[in-house]
C-alpha cells in the first residue's frame, strides 16, 4: 500500500496502523479504504462514474467571467474528483472545466 502522504511504496503494518518508511507518516488503512469508495450522484440521485456523459440542468455562470454554460449543455467523459466542484470534464466551446454533481444529470 502506497503512503497517502508522500506516495512512497514501501510501508509496513504496525498494530492496526500502516507506517511509511520514508516520511514516517502513520495512518489507518481501513479509513483510507472508505475514503477511496466515495460515491457521486447527479441531481436525480443517479450514481456517476468516470467516463460518463452528463447534461447541465441549469445555467451556470463562470466565476469572474460573463460566460454562461447553458442548461442542456453536454459534458463528455467526466472525471470525478474529491473537491468542491467534483466533476472535471470537457465541454464543447469551453474546454476543460469543473462542475458540481448537483447541477448535472446523467445522459
Ligand atoms: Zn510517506
Amino acid at each position: 500500500m502506497n503512503c497517502p502522504s508522500c506516495g512512497f511504496e514501501y510501508t509496513y503494518a504496525l498494530d492496526d496502523m500502516q507506517v511509511c518508511s520514508a516520511c514516517q507518516f502513520t495512518w489507518n488503512p481501513n479509513e483510507v479504504k472508505e475514503e477511496n469508495v466515495k460515491r457521486y450522484f447527479d441531481a436525480h440521485g443517479t450514481e456517476l462514474f468516470d467516463g460518463d456523459d452528463v447534461i447541465v440542468i441549469k445555467d451556470l455562470r463562470f466565476k469572474g467571467s460573463s460566460d454562461v454554460i447553458k442548461q442542456g449543455t453536454k459534458a463528455q467523459n467526466i472525471k470525478l474528483v474529491d473537491k468542491d466542484h467534483d466533476i472535471e470534464c470537457r465541454v464543447l466551446g469551453f474546454g476543460f472545466i469543473s462542475l458540481k454533481t448537483e447541477f448535472v444529470k446523467k445522459v
